[in-house]
């Protein structure tokens, strides 16, 4: 059983993507081009805003936004410890620095009412606050609606993480729409992923969509050779694109088809393991199928009983950021964020994609329930 299924989807879309990358080959044209001024369009559709860049990556999209605003040294970024590293090292290659709020012990996104005591914790390090990063974990949004009135209250503006949310909803609104500005990643492995590295911005600010445009490519200004601010080399290539123009043709099923599989999951194992919870209003993009053991030993074993059965179970996130080698600098310690901790001792994900079968969930379900 595979953890993440690419090769049926790829097996569904072949044909069609091998003739986009024929047409590509043909005419030569590898860097932006048609097929990426088209995604771009089809994105911004999709997200509901009123631009879309494509990029490099995931990182690079939450990078690109960041420099575009102007975040350096002396500035603080709040963000969640419960993420993939890249949502706070981005921070830290401007110069910027990370300060951790911990999480909701359900949703497992940054939790709104520890952000007041982070800006003051900011303030009394002598950094100036400036924006927020929440993470659409596991493809689930953020509390959207608190944290937007809470940033406004702290004079923070947001940069949403939807790395792993694009598909995912919250009260009509799409992720990579929410806050001033939001970033995703093409990853492979992600719900909408392509087949190398890829990612997208998103903002309905059509000044800071000119800014990211210039950064985007070597800070550029009007003409090519003309640099009038540091920027990075952070173009998506035609080809990427031609994979997710492909790819987001059958992206609304397939995101379908990763309810089926989550709700199927939830239907067993709920009062096995604590299953995943989707509130009111919101719909999640299922990144992950992410469940909590009673303890790290009940962890272990759950994780061994699956692998008996070749079912393969990964652990997110084993170490929080704030404990990372990395992070040392920042001084924290075990205990400062306890939600988190407790969660990445408990957590383990399940296989997920559109196309497991009955079967398998079965299968799952059967070696957690044994
Ligand atoms: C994957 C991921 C990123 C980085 O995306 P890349 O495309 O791999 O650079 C950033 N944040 C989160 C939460 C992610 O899951």
């Amino acid at each position: 059983m595979q953890f993440i299924d690419l090769i049926t989807q790829k097996d569904r879309i072949r044909g069609a993507v091998m003739a986009r990358l024929e047409s590509i080959v043909d005419r030569a044209q590898f860097i932006m081009g048609a097929e990426v001024a088209e995604l771009e369009s089809q994105l911004a559709a999709f997200a509901g805003t009123r631009h879309c860049l494509s990029c490099s990556s995931g990182t690079d999209a939450l990078l690109i936004a960041l420099m575009a605003k102007g975040i350096g040294p002396g500035d603080a970024v709040l963000t969640t410890p419960f993420t993939f590293v890249a949502t706070a090292e981005v921070v830290s290659l401007t110069g910027a620095t990370p300060v951790f709020v911990d999480i909701d012990p359900v949703s497992f996104n940054i939790d709104p009412d520890g952000i007041a005591d982070a800006v003051k914790e900011a303030e009394a390090k002598g950094l100036r606050p400036k924006a927020l990063i929440p993470v659409d974990l596991f493809g689930l949004p953020a509390d959207y609606d608190r944290l937007e009135s809470v940033a406004r209250n702290h004079g923070l503006w947001i940069l949403e993480d939807a790395c792993q949310g694009f598909g995912g909803a919250l009260n009509g609104r799409k992720a990579g729409s929410f806050g001033l500005v939001g970033a995703t990643s093409f990853f492979p492995a992600k719900p909408l992923g392509c087949w190398g590295d890829g990612g997208a911005i998103f903002t309905d600010d059509d000044e800071l969509a000119e800014l990211m445009i210039s950064v985007r490519v070597h800070g550029g200004g009007a003409d090519k050779y003309s640099n009038v601010r540091i920027g990075i080399n952070g173009r998506l290539d035609a080809m990427q694109a031609a994979v997710l123009l492909e790819k987001l043709t059958i992206f609304d099923e397939e995101l379908l088809l990763r309810d089926r599989v989550a709700n199927a999951y939830s239907k067993r194992l709920a009062g096995r393991v604590q299953i995943p919870v989707v509130p009111e209003g919101y719909s999640s993009a299922w990144a992950q199928y992410s469940v909590l053991a009673s303890d790290s030993a009940e962890r272990e074993q759950l994780m061994a009983a699956l692998q008996k059965e070749g079912i393969p179970s990964v652990i997110y996130y084993k170490i929080p950021l704030h404990l990372q080698g990395a992070y040392a600098d920042l001084g924290y310690r075990a205990g400062d964020f306890p939600i988190t901790e407790d969660i990445s001792s408990r957590i383990f994900s399940l296989p997920m994609h559109p196309y497991l079968k009955e079967s398998e969930i079965e299968l799952v379900c059967s070696a957690l329930l044994a």
